[in-house]
């Protein structure tokens, strides 16, 4: 099973988790929610071959931690995978978009110069914004975007720009995130669950859960181990895109 967006250092019993998904093979992408978390997190999961570490910076917070945006850029120049990045459009966050704005546009210029990483993006509330930035910094970088909520057009825009999509488990239970979900190439998707702040009946999703891989395979009239066969070749090719340049 693959997991490219989880929050695997915020569970309660990150460690135990973390058991699990060495036991289990599951290949997870954990990204984080800040430059100083990033080192924390990647020092617990050293030494896995199935967890990667992405370095964030949510942009929740990117006003109020402004103090670790020189760190980010430095450990930036070293890591392959970055996220979670990019621009919250939501009311909450709303305060902060003109910074948040600001300084996405900064880590997408400064990643489409760099060794090429893929990212994991947020775009909640901001898909235009997002798109926007994208298109302004064309480069070497594979942009994801994590549980994207846009419409059916931007969905298109983002597939032009090149963009791949990580698919929340929610997706699949609302009409306008399977609509969403059908018109994705797959040879561009892959399961996320965001977890542990997405939770199904009280508790957290974990990296195995199978809703993404079960509901595609249903979809595509495709069987679940077949479906998730690919899914693992696009693992496999986007970690490439990465690991050999
Ligand atoms: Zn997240």
């Amino acid at each position: 099973m693959i997991d490219f967006h989880c929050h695997l250092d915020l569970y309660p019993d990150p460690m135990k988790v973390f058991a699990e998904v060495k036991r289990r093979k599951v290949e997870v992408l954990a990204v984080t929610t800040s430059p100083r978390a990033y080192i924390k997190t990647s020092q617990h999961f050293r030494g896995s071959d199935n967890v990667r570490v992405a370095l964030g910076f949510h942009p929740e917070l990117v006003k109020q931690r402004h103090f670790e945006k020189d760190l980010f850029f430095e450990q930036m120049k070293s890591v392959c995978f970055l996220g979670e990045i990019g621009i919250d459009g939501s009311r909450r966050a709303m305060e902060s978009l003109s910074e948040q704005i600001a300084f996405f546009n900064e880590v997408i210029h400064k990643a489409s110069i760099n060794n090429r990483k893929v990212l994991s993006i947020h775009s909640r509330g901001a898909v235009k914004e997002v798109l926007q930035t994208l298109e302004s910094n064309n480069g070497n970088y594979v942009p994801v975007l994590h549980w994207f909520t846009g419409k059916i057009k931007e969905a298109e825009k983002a597939i032009e720009l090149g963009c791949w999509f990580s698919i929340n488990p929610k997706m699949c239970f609302t009409e306008t995130g399977k609509k969403i979900i059908k018109c994705l190439p797959l040879d561009r998707i892959l399961p996320e669950t965001d977890a542990p702040f997405v939770q199904i009946n009280g508790a957290p999703y974990m990296p195995w859960d199978t809703t993404v891989t079960s509901y595609l395979a249903r979809e595509n009239r495709l069987e679940f181990d077949y479906l998730n066969s690919l899914l693992h070749k696009n693992l496999d090719h986007i970690i490439n895109l990465v690991q050999n340049n």
